[in-house]
């Protein structure tokens, strides 16, 4: 997606070899117009596919799902990564080992809200090496619902989520890729070979 590499290419700040900041339009401050473009995207491309559930995680998911689920006509269901006290024990557990963050968390979703027969597409800022997607994956199944497929925002492509996702028979679909982080500079799978 042409918008959102521009964005990376002008405001995302590379850390390291593998931690792309993006604070200036996803993580911290939002470009409203940009993730109403993001999830628009995901809906045209899942449109065909009986999503009855959109999922994601707090907090950085649910911007660019919001417009997606919207769009495709589904509730919006964010996985919380701390238990509400306003939320009895009738909830998905799964544990969740963050990148970011460098720690295990327990992620819940109220069993109101994914049902047995939901097709579910999941949604998530990053994809790196695929824990917050298989906690995800392990909700729906607990569910007895199931995956009609990802929804990614941006994929590092040189960490390994996406072959793991696919190995498994999901399909992914990534509105950028990322092949390398290096001097400061993102490189795009798709634009390898310019
Ligand atoms: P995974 O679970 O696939 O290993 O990592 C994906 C999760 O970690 C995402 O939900 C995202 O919050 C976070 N994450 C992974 N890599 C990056 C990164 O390069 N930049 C940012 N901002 N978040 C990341």
């Amino acid at each position: 997606m042409e918008l959102l590499k521009q964005a990376i290419r002008e405001k995302g700040k590379v850390l390291s070899s593998d931690v792309l900041k993006v604070d200036y339009f996803l993580n911290h401050q939002i470009d409203t117009q940009l993730m109403i473009e993001i999830g628009r995207e995901f809906a045209e491309l899942y449109k065909n596919d009986g999503v009855t559930k959109v999922l994601t995680i707090e907090s950085s998911g649910i911007a660019p799902s919001l417009m997606a689920a919207h769009t495709l006509e589904a509730p919006l269901i964010f996985a919380r990564k701390k238990k509400s006290l306003t939320m009895n024990n009738d909830v998905y557990v799964s544990q969740v080992y963050s990148f970011t963050k460098r720690e295990t968390n327990d992620i819940t979703v109220s069993k109101d809200f994914i049902k047995e027969g939901d097709r579910v597409l999941i949604i998530d800022d990053f994809l790196a090496n695929g824990q917050a997607a298989k906690g995800l994956i392990d909700i729906v199944n607990q569910a007895k619902a199931e995956v009609a497929g990802f929804g990614i925002v941006i994929e590092k492509s040189f960490q390994d989520g996406r072959i793991k996702l696919e190995e498994d028979g999901y399909r992914v679909e990534s509105l950028a890729r990322i092949h390398a982080l290096k001097n400061g500079q993102v490189y795009f799978t798709d634009e390898l070979s310019k």
